[in-house]
Parts: structure tokens; C-alpha cells; sequence
């Protein structure tokens, strides 16, 4: 198996398994073989097939992302930016998953590639892709590079819009049966591809669209195979009032009453909790259920900050013992921008600079993902540990000047710096281009499924409108 050598990098950020955290390192080499890390230090002495100059780089761990919907969120660009219904306290989600509904399968494809382009360019090396399973996923997994954590979502009940004021449920459990078998053979299919990288992760959609049955059974699947359980959970102020007039208590109480908290589960996004000012029910239970059982929570700020919600707050949860991930929940895949985004929130929510810092979030998107997906392999370079890495361009100009090149990367230069990508030891991003799909023509295969998408949206919508009366233009077209 070839070994690459970065020589004297400039900065490394390692993992000190002792201190339990993400340390920089200084002026140092770091040597993989095959998949895998095996010296990170002083002079390594070891041959090398490669040696990369480490002068002007930072090397980090990749960063994981565990919650993302490739298939559809890119034919969304234009479309949801700023779309959201105020008498469903500002979400668009329902009203836009019914109008824009399910792709074709050749939309789905060039939405997942393109959405994949964008997380390998920012530095994602690990993804859980929560998607209804289509033809090709799989191979178009396998081919991105990415290390993929497939979420073959299913669920008992579909929302429907009768009104403005919130979905209807139209129940159809053995439908949920259906997709709950599906899933589990895609991830079976998943888990024996030969390139190695791929698992699943148990993803009934909703804890307001699946039955008590079916999140009972779909977390003890995924306990006996050994794989992380997600589901969405207090995404929206209406799914908890939901969940309050069908069980007298909040989806996270509902959640922990079903056993379904625990190690290895992923809650997206875990919100709207009791104590949420947009909720504020009389209980004060909810946080201390997520951080007693060592739940994860997969934090999307964006699509909730463009509705004007976000999560109170994110330094409280790890206080209470919370695993806290981040995800890329719709476009830009752009996960070092959830980081800056999340930390600005989290001050504002909490009115305190320390509440939180960036080390939190670098945790949250490398170390803390991996221990929500039950790894400890991942998000952490160390010897032993599998070779995903990112090369940070430190001359970059907003990385100048990089004297905390943490900061210059988070707050100031993002996916600009992003050089190159190495998943499992195999480069995917060499000097800012993706190596396994191309970008460009999934943009023009993209662009013609929205056009499709759009033109179906009055055969969907429940008045009938069109897409443009949906969501107009930002502003006119002038003659
Ligand atoms: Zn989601």
C-alpha cells in the first residue's frame, strides 16, 4: 500500500486522545498508508511513495456531516431561501415539500452529485445522506469518494396542506412497513459494496409521521445491526404541538417514553424544546432527557436562521451532556459555514461571547459526528485512525494572516481555503477541483429538473399556484 508523507506542516490539528480533544500541532510531519494514519510527529523516517511540502498548509481532520437531503435541497437554490408560511410559525417545510415534490430520479442523481461536489469542497469527508432511496444511489455513493453514512428514509404517515395552519397526516402503515424494509436491504447493499466506505444509519423520517410501532422497531433494527437510529425530531413549532395534542407531551418526552433516546441516536434537529421561547411549555424536561442519555443532535442552523428561529442554545446542550453534530440540511453544502453561523447564533441566543467557541464547533463537526455515528476512527488524526484529511491553504488571502489559522478558517475563509481532500487515504479534491464527478454538468442536469420540478408544482400545491406565486422572483423583471 503507497504512503503519502506531508512534510513539516506548518499546523496540524490533532486529536490528544488523553485530553479528549483537538489540539494544534506545530511544524510537523504526518504519514498515512493505505486508509489509515500512521505517524503524526518530529522527522519521520519512514519511506514515502508521496511527499507533499507541508510549507503554507494546515491539515485537519474532514469534517463529518450527519444530516443532509443531496437529492433534493440543491433544486431548492432560488426557491427557499426565503420562503416560509407565518401561520405555520414561519416554516415552509410542508407547504414546499408538497409543492415541489418528489423529483424524478434522473433530478435526484444530478442533485446528490452536485450537492456531493459541494460538501468535498468544503472539506465534508463523511456524510449521512438522509434520501428516499432512487436508482444508481448507491454507485453514485460509491463514486463520489465520500464516506457515506446512507439514510434510506420511510415513514408510516405523508404530510398533506388542507389550510394554511399546519400539515394533515394521511396514514399508511403498511407503506412505512415497505420502506422500513426497503431501507434496511439498501443498507445491507450499502454495507457490502466493495469500495468499503459505505454503511446506513435507520432513518424513519419523522417522529410525527411513523407510528409508535415502527420507531419502536426501527430503533431495536438498529440496535441489533449495530448502527446509528435518526429521525427528525422538534423540527418545527407545529410538530410539537402535534405531538402535545396526541400524547400530552413534547416529541422529545414522546421520544424518550418510546426508548428511543440513547447512544447512536440522531435527532434533527431537536429545536424547538420546552423551554424554546417560540414553544415555552410549562415542562423544563426536554434538554436534560437529550443530555442524560447521551443523545446526538445533528445542528442545521441554516434553514432555521432564514425562517428567523434558532436553537436556545447550543452552549447549554453540550453543557448537558448532549453529543452535538452538525449537519448541512439544505444548500450550501457548506459545512464550515454551519460552524461560523452556529457560533454567531449561539451568542445571540445565549446574550454571552462564551458561551460557546470555535474549538466547540470543530469538535461538533469532527469528533462529536463521529461519536453520534458510534465511530472512533473518523474525525480524529492520530495514528490508527482512517486518513481523512483536509490541506488548508494558510496563503489563501483570508486566511492571512494565520497566526490562529482556526479562526482565519471558520470566521473569515471557509471552503476558499480548501485545497485538497484525502477520504480514507485516497485523494477526491486536488488544488479546489473534485476528482470523481463533475460538477459542471450536474449543474446543467440540475438546472433542467428544477425547470421540471417547477413546471409540476400546480398539479401538487393545494390551491393549485404556480411556482412562481409560491416563491417569486426577489425582484421584478423589469421590461
Ligand atoms: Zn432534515
Amino acid at each position: 500500500m503507497p504512503t503519502t508523507l506531508i512534510k513539516n506542516a506548518d499546523w496540524v490539528i490533532a486529536w490528544d486522545e488523553k485530553a479528549n480533544r483537538q489540539v494544534y500541532r506545530r511544524g510537523v510531519d504526518l504519514a498515512f498508508t493505505g486508509d489509515c494514519v500512521d505517524f503524526i510527529g518530529a522527522a519521520y523516517s519512514g519511506t514515502a511513495d508521496r511527499v507533499i511540502d507541508g510549507a503554507g498548509l494546515m491539515v485537519i481532520p474532514g469534517l463529518i456531516d450527519i444530516h443532509s437531503h443531496p437529492h433534493h435541497e440543491p433544486l431548492y437554490r432560488g426557491i427557499r431561501e426565503e420562503h416560509g408560511v407565518a401561520n405555520m410559525h414561519m416554516t415552509g417545510l410542508y407547504e414546499r415539500g408538497q409543492a415541489f415534490s418528489a423529483p424524478d430520479d434522473e433530478g435526484r442523481a444530478a442533485s446528490a452529485e452536485f450537492a456531493y461536489c459541494e460538501l468535498l469542497l468544503c472539506g465534508v469527508t463523511s456524510l449521512v445522506d438522509i434520501s428516499a432511496p432512487f436508482d444508481g444511489w448507491i454507485e453514485l455513493f460509491a463514486r463520489s469518494g465520500l464516506r457515506g453514512f446512507l439514510a434510506p428514509g420511510y415513514a408510516s404517515a405523508r404530510w398533506f396542506l388542507e389550510n394554511d395552519l399546519g400539515p394533515s397526516y394521511d396514514w399508511n402503515e403498511p407503506r412505512g412497513r415497505a420502506g422500513f424494509a426497503t431501507a434496511l436491504r439498501v443498507i445491507d447493499a450499502a454495507l457490502a459494496h466493495p469500495c468499503g466506505r459505505l454503511s446506513g444509519v435507520v432513518s424513519p423520517m419523522q417522529i410525527d409521521t411513523c407510528s409508535e410501532d415502527l420507531l419502536r422497531d426501527s430503533r431495536a433494527a438498529a440496535i441489533d445491526r449495530g448502527l446509528p437510529f435518526t429521525t427528525h425530531c422538534s423540527q418545527s413549532v407545529n410538530e410539537v404541538r402535534e405531538m402535545i395534542r396526541r400524547h400530552g407531551m413534547t416529541p422529545i418526552q414522546w421520544a424518550h417514553r418510546l426508548g428511543l433516546l440513547g447512544p447512536g441516536t440522531i435527532l434533527g434537529h431537536a429545536l424547538f424544546l420546552d423551554t424554546h421561547s417560540w414553544v415555552r411549555w410549562h415542562t423544563k424536561d426536554d434538554l436534560r432527557l437529550l443530555g442524560a442519555s447521551g443523545t446526538a443532535v445533528a445542528h442545521c442552523p441554516t434553514p432555521f436562521a432564514r425562517y428567523g428561529q434558532v436553537m436556545e442554545h447550543f452552549g447549554d446542550y453540550l453543557r448537558a451532556g448532549a453529543v452535538m453534530g452538525l449537519g448541512t440540511d439544505c444548500s450550501p453544502h457548506n459545512l464550515v459555514e454551519e460552524m461560523r453561523k452556529a457560533s454567531v447564533l449561539a451568542r445571540i441566543a445565549a446574550r454571552d461571547i462564551h458561551a460557546v467557541d470555535v474549538a466547540d464547533f470543530l469538535h461538533a463537526a469532527t469528533a462529536g459526528g463521529a461519536t453520534a455515528l458510534l465511530r472512533d476512527d473518523i474525525g480524529r488524526l492520530a495514528p490508527g485512525k482512517k486518513a481523512d484529511l483536509v490541506l488548508v491553504d494558510l496563503t489563501c488571502p483570508q486566511m492571512q494572516p494565520p497566526r490562529d489559522p482556526l479562526r482565519s478558517f471558520v470566521y473569515h475563509a471557509a471552503d476558499r481555503a480548501v485545497r485538497d481532500v484525502f477520504v480514507d487515504g485516497v485523494q477526491v479534491v486536488a488544488d479546489r477541483r473534485v476528482l470523481t464527478m463533475d460538477q459542471a454538468d450536474a449543474a446543467r442536469r440540475l438546472a433542467a429538473a428544477q425547470e421540471r420540478m417547477e413546471a409540476a408544482a400546480p398539479q401538487h400545491d393545494y390551491l393549485r399556484r404556480k411556482a412562481e406565486e409560491i416563491t417569486p422572483l426577489s425582484l421584478p423583471v423589469s421590461d
